[in-house]
């Protein structure tokens, strides 16, 4: 079966069939369940901001291709920040400590910034509110590789809006997809094509190889999702509506992947969605006691406590996971390594950007998700934030939490699509057999 790979993850300490099998019987349940739990479903993003590098070309070539946005009522009132809960700001940490004692489980909360800076402002003296304001710029241009959006953006509701195939391709789709690799990706010198030939990336520094792999990572994933959810219907028919219109198409997965039809590459690129996957697990792995104490506040009280509780089964999995990706051995030594750490986060800030660029409003809620997920995990890996992290009398002043909450639902729903390509994959597995 062209799908059925063999041997190591490069790069990594661990073979395909291992991340099947884990991924598929511990993982995939686990996370499918999670996903749909009010805090992870609603996901805030602009879809109109203006692509910063070539006129805009949007076209929706079907219905299926645009976004429903949330109607107000929709939304949890714990996101609208319209229930607030008290945020012991204001006092000392010994106080705030104190306080959090009392709390069961000490957890804490990563609500929207901008609802809760609304919040924070009526609430705090406006020399700590400034001083929190610098704080958080100072956070931004150190330590992400997203860049923020520029304005607010409206809740999506991601279970409305399912990753699939719209009919997204052609021109626009090949101009997003070249200028990620030719112009974002580290490359050696006479590449031809948009991927890098297997032969050529051992041939690259690891940072470099890593920033290639997890970008075609991503590609397979996002092109395996398409073919698991085919339009089986004629793409005429404007009238897709209902859900068995969607399913597995064989014959497309087999175009992209196979070996005869790619030149050799499918499979590489098929082995770089298991390098992505161990990436962001080794990042939800190292985020684990930073995630343990989150709220997962929605506002709902029973709801929120579910929320908790599938999180705390789910990380517990990932904990008893080896780690085989290892990001201690990246960017180590001297001036070089850390001007590298820089271009490597300037590339993926820039791909953030492109995202903006995406013509299809489906494709670009995704892509963008799906980027900020992968941004958190490098953040999470890189920053050095999380290298020693333990709740302590110290972290719990505001200023130490470091991920708001669209970082921490774009993280999980990232890791949910590269989980449910792994499982799909499976699917296509058992259909040739
Ligand atoms: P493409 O996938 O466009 O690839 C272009 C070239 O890149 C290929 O010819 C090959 O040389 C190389 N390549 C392909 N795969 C890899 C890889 N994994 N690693 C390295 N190189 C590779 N379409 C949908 O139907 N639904 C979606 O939700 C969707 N989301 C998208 C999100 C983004 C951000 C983008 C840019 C596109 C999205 N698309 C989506 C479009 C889809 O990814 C393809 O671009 C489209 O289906 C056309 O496919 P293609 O066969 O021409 O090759």
């Amino acid at each position: 079966c062209f799908c059925k790979l063999k041997g190591s993850i490069d790069d990594c300490t661990c073979n395909v069939d291992t991340v099947d099998y884990f991924n598929n019987m511990r993982i995939y349940p686990r996370i499918q369940s999670l996903l749909g739990r009010d805090y992870f479903r609603f996901y805030k993003v602009n879809l109109n901001q203006i692509c910063p590098f070539w006129a805009d070309d949007s076209k929706c070539a079907i219905r299926d291709c645009h976004v429903l946005p949330c109607q107000d009522n929709e939304i949890p009132e714990g996101l609208k920040g319209e229930i607030l809960r008290d945020i012991h700001f204001n006092e000392s940490p010994e106080d705030k400590y104190r306080s959090d004692a009392q709390m069961t489980d000490c957890r804490h909360s990563s609500r929207d910034h901008n609802m809760e800076l609304g919040f924070l402002n009526t609430t705090i003296s406006t020399e700590n509110y400034k001083e929190f304001e610098r704080w958080q710029r100072h956070d931004d241009a150190q330590d992400n590789f997203c860049v923020k959006e520029t304005s607010q953006g409206e809740y999506v509701d991601l279970l409305l809006n399912p990753e699939r195939y719209t009919g997204y391709k052609g021109f626009s789709a090949h101009r997003i997809w070249r200028s990620i690799y030719k112009e974002n990706c580290f490359r050696p010198e006479n590449s031809p094509h948009i991927f890098i030939q297997s032969s050529k990336i051992n041939g690259m520094c690891l940072e470099k190889r890593v920033f290639y792999r997890v970008i075609s990572g991503l590609h397979a994933s996002i092109n395996i999702h398409l073919c698991s959810k085919y339009l089986l219907v004629p793409q005429d028919s404007l009238q897709v509506s209902s859900d068995n219109q969607w399913g597995p198409n064989l014959e497309e997965l087999q175009r992209r992947f196979s070996s005869e039809t790619t030149g050799g590459e499918g499979p590489n690129w098929l082995k770089n969605l298991y390098f992505i996957y161990l990436l962001e697990l080794r990042a939800l792995a190292k985020a684990v006691p930073y995630l343990e104490r989150e709220e997962y506040y929605t506002g709902n009280e029973i709801e929120d406590e579910d929320t908790r509780l599938a999180m705390d089964d789910i990380l517990n999995v990932i904990k008893s996971f080896p780690e085989h990706f290892n990001e201690t051995v990246m960017f180590t030594g001297g001036t070089e390594a850390q001007l590298l750490k820089e271009e490597f986060r300037q590339h993926f800030r820039n791909i953030s950007r492109i995202m903006d660029c995406v013509g299809c409003d489906k494709c670009k809620l995704w892509g963008k998700l799906q980027i900020h997920g992968l941004g958190t995990a490098l953040k999470i890996l890189f920053s050095g934030k999380f290298d020693r992290w333990k709740p302590t009398l110290n972290n719990l002043n505001r200023k130490s939490f470091f991920l708001e909450r669209s970082e921490i639902v774009a993280l999980v729903n990232a890791f949910g699509r590269l989980s449910e390509s792994i499982f799909e994959l499976d699917r296509f597995r058992g259909m040739i057999r």
